[in-house]
């Protein structure tokens, strides 16, 4: 059985409206059509690290609205043990709501709903599962607190932190010396970098900022210009696969969600981004989040 692979975060119900186009304040656009999908960063990462062939426990906080069912079932239906996925009562799940006009220009909301309710406390209700990690994966649509708890729990116990730094917002700084492996995209290195980040070169100057502070391996992803992965002693740069992108969104999402898998299983840093790599390029080929996000047999066959 390969290491268990524990994501924590959050759950979204992604209500989507495309339009020909974006309305003005006070006025109503009709004709739009409707897509209700399922996302959030720690479900997306959890969905696409199980169906790449890692063996995920989900830690959650859902709510109670019509959508929550359907979602806690599919959890199940990618084999997740949703063993602490918690039921907050009174509160909606996370909702993001999505306004997309003809030239893909949007507007976005999102109401955290139940995934700030995912506190240190419901950490501590999830110790038997956390305790049993290989790895642990996060991002950072869940309190801040929460993060740091996890951290800190995992450092006691020598388990590795993933930390998908995303989406990118105050933190207290003094904790990224303290994250074993730190994903971030263009924006969020830029941002914990205090540069900006449009490629390879300015990746390598960010991620040795990142390393001297102490953080042991620091990935950049670069979208269609591939990832770059740093550490003390190594350098690898891994270009993007080559694929008819039909929809970008979640593709560091199912990076994340596979290189933990990839981790699990021990491969090689390389090997480990490339296995990484091929799973977002394959994500992008299909639309919306978590529908996209291969399995491990798409993958391989991809690989060959
Ligand atoms: P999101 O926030 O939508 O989850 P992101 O900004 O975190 O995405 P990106 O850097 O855009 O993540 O992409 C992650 C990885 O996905 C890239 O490093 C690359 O391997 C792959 N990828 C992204 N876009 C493409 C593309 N157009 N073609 C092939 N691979 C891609």
């Amino acid at each position: 059985m390969n290491k268990k692979i524990v994501v924590i975060g959050s759950s979204n119900v992604d209500l989507i409206m495309k339009m020909d186009h974006l309305p003005e304040k006070g006025e109503t656009v009709t004709d739009a059509d409707f897509f209700q999908v399922y996302g959030g960063k720690g479900a997306n990462q959890a969905v696409a690290a199980a169906r790449a062939g890692g063996n995920v426990a989900f830690v959650s906080s859902v709510g109670e609205d019509a959508y929550t069912p359907q979602m806690l079932k599919n959890y199940k239906n990618d084999s997740i043990d949703t063993r602490f996925v918690f039921k907050e009562v009174g509160i909606a799940s996370g909702h993001a709501l999505i306004m997309i006009g003809d030239q893909g220009d949007n507007y976005l909301s999102v109401a955290p709903g139940a995934n700030y309710n995912l506190t240190p406390e419901r950490i501590d209700e999830a110790l038997p599962v956390l305790e049993k990690a290989g790895i642990i994966v996060m991002q950072y649509e869940i309190p801040e607190e929460t993060i740091k708890h996890v951290i800190d729990l995992s450092n006691a116990r020598n388990i590795p932190v993933l930390m998908n730094f995303a989406p990118a917002r105050q933190f207290d700084f003094s904790y990224i010396p303290k994250i074993d492996i730190l994903v971030l995209n263009e924006v969020e290195a830029g941002f914990l970098a205090g540069m900006q980040v449009k490629n390879e070169q300015d990746a390598e100057k960010a991620a040795v900022k990142l390393i001297e502070q102490g953080v042991v391996k620091v990935i950049i992803t670069l979208g269609a210009q591939g990832a770059f992965m740093l550490t003390n002693d190594q350098k690898i740069a891994v270009p993007a696969f080559k694929v008819d992108a039909v929809d970008t969104t979640a593709a560091g999402d199912t990076f994340c969600g596979a290189f933990a898998v990839a981790n699990a299983e021990g491969m090689i840093p390389a090997d480990a981004l490339r296995f990484a790599s091929a799973a977002a390029a394959l994500s992008v080929t299909q639309m919306g989040a978590q529908p996209s996000a291969p399995t491990r047999t798409e993958i391989d066959k991809f690989l060959k």
